[in-house]
């Protein structure tokens, strides 16, 4: 089976593990927690990094500490994977949702635009949707496939309508906008280490921030509120969402690889490019100049979305549609959704991600390449 983004276990991962395993230092405190939230923060240009048991509960914490609270609206794309939008829920807020882009497959700045102009209004410095006067505090762009959007344009929208910017970054560990990392443009960023992610601890989550308070307070909800360092004293309603040790261990030995990840995958996107440009209907997501994508998972447009995937997936060469829209999933289709031709469901329906993973070898590459062309 080649997978679709699979695990690249390399490295120093035994070792750090082990050391784990050997001293007993597995579970929620121990140095390598220190030292992956450290090389985080270090990696990403942020002052702060707090490591969180997944990128779900990263972007919960994230939305609770920007003060979003029941009966909110945040924006968010409507191409995006679920979490996005069931971590706006777990607030009490719902998702307000914005088409894509045509091309890029971000949110369409445009259309963000036109609905902050003409739908939104601002009251005591905060932003309110008109038609029924709930607020709007928070704005969470998604870096769709590890691509991000006109940052410089996006937070200036941000600051004339008064939305703070948290960043679904969750994709996006080693892009770049300007030369800037994903994730440190809002007031907060978030990360994931799911094992299809680019790099992985099992199952993980970082919060990056420059706000010293809100790193604190991050560490202090993920780790349930205790605020006493001996005695069981709690100030608030807290979470277990701590990384545990054994899991930072591997986080630790994946940073140590992450360059090398970045480079394959930029290896990888090049090949199909050269391979698949030209073959059928196929092209690819679209980058902007500013932009230097760490190319998570390479995705193909295609009028032949379908058979494409069944000829791979029928050769074991594990291939999968784009996400189903957030607004045609059955917890949202009664969320507001701002679109142009519901692009959203085109990109749907037209696209396929191929096998990506850093560990894949340039023969299996060459097979997918193969299988696609007989395909067409
Ligand atoms: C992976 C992912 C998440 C959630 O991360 P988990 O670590 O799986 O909880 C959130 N948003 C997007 C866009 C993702 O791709």
């Amino acid at each position: 089976m080649v997978l679709l983004s699979g695990p690249n276990m390399g490295g120093n991962i035994w070792k750090y593990v082990k050391d784990c395993l050997d001293t007993g230092w597995v579970s929620s405190v121990g140095a390598y927690v220190d030292q992956f939230e450290k090389m985080t923060a270090e990696f990403a240009g942020t002052k702060y990094a707090v490591a969180t048991s997944s990128g779900t509960t990263a972007l919960h914490i994230a939305l609770l500490l920007a003060g979003v609270d029941r009966n909110d609206y945040v924006i968010t794309p409507n191409i995006t994977f679920v979490a996005t939008c069931n971590s706006i829920r777990y607030t009490g807020a719902d998702p307000l949702l914005i088409d894509a882009e045509e091309f890029t497959w971000q949110m369409d700045l445009d259309l963000l635009e036109a609905f902050l102009i003409n739908e939104t209004e601002q009251k005591n410095g905060a932003c309110y949707l008109k038609k029924n006067g709930r607020r709007i505090p928070v704005i969470m762009p998604v870096h769709v496939l590890g691509n991000i959007c006109d940052m410089d344009r996006l937070i200036k929208l941000a600051q004339q309508h008064n939305l703070i910017v948290i960043e679904d970054s969750t994709e996006a560990l080693g892009s770049y906008y300007k030369g800037k990392h994903a994730g440190s443009f809002g007031l907060m960023g978030t990360f994931s280490y799911n094992g299809n992610k680019i790099i992985t601890t099992g199952g993980g989550g970082m919060i990056v921030t420059d706000d010293e308070q809100l790193a604190k307070k991050a560490k202090h909800l993920t780790t349930q509120a205790k605020s006493d360092s001996f005695e069981y004293i709690h100030d608030e309603i807290g979470y277990n969402y701590r990384l545990v040790n054994v899991a930072a261990a591997m986080g630790v030995a994946q940073m140590e690889q992450l360059p090398e990840f970045i480079e394959r995958k930029k290896e990888i996107i090049s090949y199909y490019k050269n391979e698949l440009s030209g073959v059928g209907d196929i092209s690819f997501q679209d980058v902007k100049p500013e932009v230097n994508p760490n190319w998570w998972m390479p995705t193909l447009k295609t009028n032949h979305q379908r058979e494409i995937l069944k000829a791979l997936n029928d050769n074991k060469m594990q291939s999968r549609p784009f996400w189903v829209p957030m607004n045609q999933l059955r917890m949202f289709k009664d969320d507001l959704y701002y679109h142009t031709n519901d692009r959203s469901d085109y990109i749907y329906k037209h696209c396929l991600s191929i096998p990506c993973s850093t560990n894949i070898t340039d023969d299996q590459l060459k097979g997918v390449v193969e299988k696609i062309k007989s395909a067409f």
